[in-house]
């Protein structure tokens, strides 16, 4: 643990922006976020920004303040059902590397979630999803600590506020917790999600038929190692804007006008969700590049950094797009990604 100024986060955002904090350390036992009090200026320490894998995070400028970097490791096994276990992870544990775990030793739930970037303790804050599968389907309890209150909460599932993409940690507890650790109930007998239709295509493609939660893993990743870009070769956070709901009444609309517009059920009745990456992509973004700040070519919902973009270049990228959804369709989409 040693705090560093003015410290460059190139390399800890998986945008590849090039800024820097303006007090650095990292942590890796909940003592040592405790020692770090005494060093930082209080002032700083107020709000201090905790960073995972730096993977859902667009920077637009400097960081004025204490950036804390979570690397609480240790996975174990809490408890066992007859049914489930109980499994807890460090928040600093990398998500995949997580989830291969849980494989190799047959924990059953989260294998859609394979390939995912960053921590074990940002997985909670954006309910991490993919493939039909969430995490808040297996999550069973986490710990934080509160800056202000300095007491370490436990927070069940119940008090979580899990949504799409979405849970309290971005709403009503925004930037007061560090995250330390987080347990999942995790199935001794798989429940299988494999009704996306591009799972099912994977696995008939490799004639598997009764497939096991590593066949369901390994399809995942083969299917988002051909469909995402690589943020070590093109600096991106994923998705960055979240699909939007609209209600049923606004799609019935839109589909006289665009009848190949995809909707999908949503978990809000009498609304319907939209594929941003599509709205994106009929409005001409797709594989649009100004300087280094782009749309990807195979994947609208993606933007990237070619190199030297600024995190300014890509909100404005984004704010262009926003606007001209809204000029076409009439919905406005919110980002995914976290802007600081
Ligand atoms: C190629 C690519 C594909 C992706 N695919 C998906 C996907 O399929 N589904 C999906 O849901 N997401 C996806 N993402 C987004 C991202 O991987 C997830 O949101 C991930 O959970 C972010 O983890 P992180 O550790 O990198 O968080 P960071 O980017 O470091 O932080 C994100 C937010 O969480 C806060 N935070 C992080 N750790 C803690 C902690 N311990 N305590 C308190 N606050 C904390 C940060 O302050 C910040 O506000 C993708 C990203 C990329 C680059």
């Amino acid at each position: 643990m040693q705090l560093k100024e003015n410290y460059s986060l190139k390399k800890l955002n998986s945008f590849g922006i090039d800024i820097t904090a303006r007090y650095f350390a990292s942590f890796s036992t909940w003592e040592e976020l405790q020692e770090l009090k005494k060093c930082i200026p209080n002032n700083t320490l107020e709000n201090p920004l905790i960073l995972g894998g730096g993977s859902n995070i667009l920077f637009t400028r400097n960081f004025d303040g204490a950036v804390l970097k979570n690397e609480i490791l240790g996975i174990r096994l809490v408890s066992e059902t007859k049914d489930h276990y109980i499994l807890e992870a460090g928040a600093g544990e990398n998500w995949h590397g997580f989830v291969m775990h849980c494989i190799d030793n047959n924990y059953a739930g989260l294998e859609n979630l394979s390939l995912i970037p960053g921590t074990v303790g940002a997985s909670p804050i954006q309910n991490i999803g993919a493939y039909g599968v969430e995490i808040k389907d297996c999550f069973h309890s986490l710990d934080a600590y509160h800056f202000q209150d300095k007491t370490v909460i436990q927070f069940e599932a119940k008090d979580c506020g899990f949504g799409y993409r979405d849970s309290i940690f971005k709403t009503a507890y925004k930037n007061q917790l560090a995250i330390l650790r987080v347990r999942f109930q995790l199935s001794k007998q798989p429940n299988l999600t494999t009704s996306y239709g591009i799972i099912e295509q994977e696995l008939a493609n490799k004639h598997i038929s009764s497939p096991s939660i590593k066949d369901i893993s390994n399809a995942v990743i083969s299917i988002r190692t051909s469909k995402l870009p690589d943020p070590k070769i093109i600096g991106n956070a994923g998705s960055f804007f979240k699909n939007p709901l609209i209600p049923l009444s606004k799609f019935e609309q839109l589909k006289n006008q665009y009848p190949s517009i995809p909707g999908y059920h949503s978990d809000k009745a009498e609304f319907v969700k939209i594929a941003a990456g599509w709205l994106i992509d009929q409005c001409g973004w797709k594989g649009y590049r100004k300087a280094d700040a782009g749309c990807h070519a195979l994947q609208a919902l993606v933007l990237v950094n070619y190199g030297k973009a600024t995190g300014t270049e890509i909100w404005n990228l984004s704010n262009d797009i926003i606007a001209s959804i809204k000029d076409k369709f009439g919905i406005v989409l919110e980002r995914e990604v976290n802007i600081l």
